[in-house]
């Protein structure tokens, strides 16, 4: 069984979902108490990404 993990784009902002085992990130929160992604990029423009949180669960972001 593999989660999937959400991860959005700091600078476009737009979301991806990648298999949470794809992803490496940060051991420490960074920006906004997020952790960043070290070894995948925003497939849209190439910024960093930060993990949001596993798919399915309840988001941790305002979405309005
Ligand atoms: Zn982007």
């Amino acid at each position: 069984m593999s989660d999937e993990m959400e991860c959005m784009c700091l600078e476009c902002g737009i979301s991806s979902h990648f298999p949470a085992v794809d992803l490496s990130f940060d051991t420490f929160p960074g920006f906004a108490g997020k952790r960043t992604v070290t070894n995948l990029f925003c497939p849209q423009c190439g910024g960093v990404l930060f993990v949001v949180g596993l798919v399915g669960e309840e988001p941790c972001y305002r979405t309005g």
